[in-house]
This record gives C-alpha cells, sequence and structure tokens, in this order.
C-alpha cells in the first residue's frame, strides 16, 4: 500500500477510536496530514504508527504506549490540556487548538 493509501486508512482507523475517547482530530487539517504521514513513516520503519512526537526507547512494552493513538495510556495527562501531545488530537469541545497549551506530564499528579 502507498503511503497516501495507508494514510488515509490510518485516519479513517484513527477517528473511530479517539470518538469513542471522546476525542477528534484538531481542525487544523495540515497538522492532521503532516502528523499522519510521519506515522506512515514510523510505520514502515518500525512496524507501527508511533506517535512522531514521543521518542522509541527499543522498550517494546514501553513504546506499545507510544502507538498512536496513545490516548489511553495518557488519558489524565491529555484530558487536562485537552489534546494530545502532538495535538493531532483533541477533545471534542474544541474549536480553536491555538488556545490550548501544553503541560508537562510531570505537573500532573499520579501522571
Ligand atoms: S500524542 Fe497524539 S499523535 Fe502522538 S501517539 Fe499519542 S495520540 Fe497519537
Amino acid at each position: 500500500m502507498d503511503g497516501e493509501k495507508r494514510k488515509e486508512v490510518l485516519r479513517a482507523w484513527h477517528a473511530g477510536v479517539v470518538d469513542l475517547l471522546g476525542y477528534k482530530f484538531t481542525p487544523n487539517e495540515e497538522m492532521v496530514d503532516f502528523l499522519l504521514e510521519q506515522e506512515v513513516k514510523l510505520e514502515q520503519q518500525h512496524g507501527s504508527p508511533f506517535c512522531p512526537c514521543q521518542c522509541i526507547s527499543g522498550n517494546r512494552e514501553e513504546d506499545m504506549k507510544i502507538v498512536c493513538p496513545c490516548i489511553p495510556f495518557h488519558r489524565k495527562h491529555f484530558d487536562a490540556m485537552k489534546q494530545c501531545w502532538c495535538g493531532l488530537f483533541v477533545h471534542k469541545d474544541v474549536t480553536d487548538p491555538s488556545k490550548l497549551r501544553q503541560i508537562p506530564a510531570s505537573e500532573i499528579p499520579d501522571e
């Protein structure tokens, strides 16, 4: 499957999964396109669509927590920011993601 097709498959699959978690794609379509493209490249290199914004450690158990969408593993943190770490997904009620800010996980109690 070529990169463009794979990107569309990931887009459709992600949309269904994150919908159940109360999230949606960011309205910033350029960003969605760019991040999905990076995920396709990571999948081609490493076998899974890893997060474009988090480092692959080489520890399989840990790395499985950063396969997109990683929301279930970082729920408290992302819910506090109303977006995932990359900003690919935002809470469903977010209309302007530029108003959101990133909060380090260290600032989230018990994260
Ligand atoms: S931070 Fe966002 S883009 Fe990165 S893996 Fe998690 S859900 Fe996907």
